[in-house]
């Protein structure tokens, strides 16, 4: 799914829509109210730009979609016939919201597209889904746009996969869709984010087009041409999830088991190691020690990312399960000083 960031005029959307129904697309996208984080910026042209969704369904053909973020909203879009309603990261955050959203379908079967909320909560997404499940839409389809974070970092949104792969492990026929745009926040990461996402399984993509990027009156930075979009479009790699080829299937199972196997080796070298923590704590307690040891931390940690480097590990990796490792060991120590004797 493709368009602009936002509807500006009739000539940006018909100019935009006709290149990308060239190109082939299943849904056209374009914010017509916008969130914006300022005031005074560009937020959306209303209604009129309904107008304008409704000339480009009707003279592509291109099913149409926007963002609702109260019951008026809603009104009008079905007033205009459009074709698919999305939520945006911004509502998906207020339960007050999305109930009104969901209300106001009550009687209505149009999809429904939820973004993830800013915060990285996935019971938030979950609970957003569930109330608009709830008012009987049939089709919902989640959206993933990445999380805010503070302070400026390589995406405009932390993608943090996890948390879409948690909500596609509890609800696994939930449409997934992958926003590269708004996760990437610059042009040059579009196509890695959405190659990422669809070697991840997601159901689809959507991207922010406009004539003119650079003129854009949101988003410039992350807006594509229409021709940008064909070429990053035709490079794209949509692998199946599955494959019916034995031998492909037999060697997958045969590293899955081996998997399996050092996963349990690694809980029980875990286990061990959590027994020894115990036993420190209450040396340390007999002696009248205090827990953390700086420079025994910084040790294990310098260790840790010279061995692990030397066998091919990523050094965010290291850091991340070393700390949940000492982590874990300073809790386990805490509880033992804790107790009475
Ligand atoms: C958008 O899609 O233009 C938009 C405002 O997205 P989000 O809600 O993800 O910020
Ligand atoms: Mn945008």
């Amino acid at each position: 799914m493709a368009g602009p960031c936002s509807a500006e005029s009739e000539e940006q959307m018909l100019e935009t829509a006709r290149h990308l129904a060239q190109t082939g697309i299943d849904l056209f996208r374009a914010g017509v109210w916008k969130p914006r984080t300022q005031p005074n910026s560009f937020e959306g042209i209303g209604e009129d730009a309904l107008k304008w969704l409704a000339t480009v369904k009707s003279e592509t053909g291109l099913a149409v979609s926007t963002e609702v973020a109260n019951a008026s909203h809603v009104e009008l879009a079905l007033k205009y016939g459009v074709d698919v309603l999305w939520i945006g990261a911004r509502s998906t955050v207020s339960p007050f919201t999305v109930q009104e959203i969901a209300d106001s379908l009550a009687g209505v079967d149009i999809p429904v597209m939820i973004k993830n909320p800013i915060n990285p909560d996935v019971r938030l997404w979950i609970g957003a889904i569930e109330r608009i499940a709830k008012a009987n839409v049939q089709k919902i389809a989640a959206i993933h746009r990445g999380f805010s974070s503070f302070g400026p970092g390589h995406f405009r949104n932390q993608p943090r996969w996890q948390i879409a792969i948690e909500l596609k492990r509890l609800f696994p026929d939930l449409t997934l869709i992958c926003d590269s745009s708004h996760i990437s926040g610059r042009r040059d990461l579009l196509e890695e984010v959405a190659q990422k996402a669809l070697d991840l399984n997601y159901d689809g993509i959507m991207l922010e087009v406009h004539p003119n990027p650079d003129q854009a009156l949101s988003d410039p930075q992350q807006q594509i041409t229409p021709e940008e979009f064909r070429a990053i479009k035709s490079r794209l790699i949509f692998r199946p999830a599955d494959s019916e080829n034995p031998h492909f299937k037999q060697s997958l199972e045969s590293l899955r088991r081996q998997m399996d196997e050092i996963d349990e080796e690694i809980l029980s070298l875990l286990a061990r190691r959590m027994g020894l923590a115990d036993e420190i704590g209450l040396c340390k307690k007999e002696n009248n020690i205090s827990i953390l040891q700086t420079r025994r931390w910084s040790e294990i940690l310098e260790r840790n990312m010279e061995q692990g480097l030397a066998m091919g590990l990523n050094p965010e990796f290291i850091t991340n399960i070393s700390k949940a490792v000492h982590q874990e060991s300073i809790n386990r120590q805490h509880e033992v000083m804790r107790k009475p004797d």
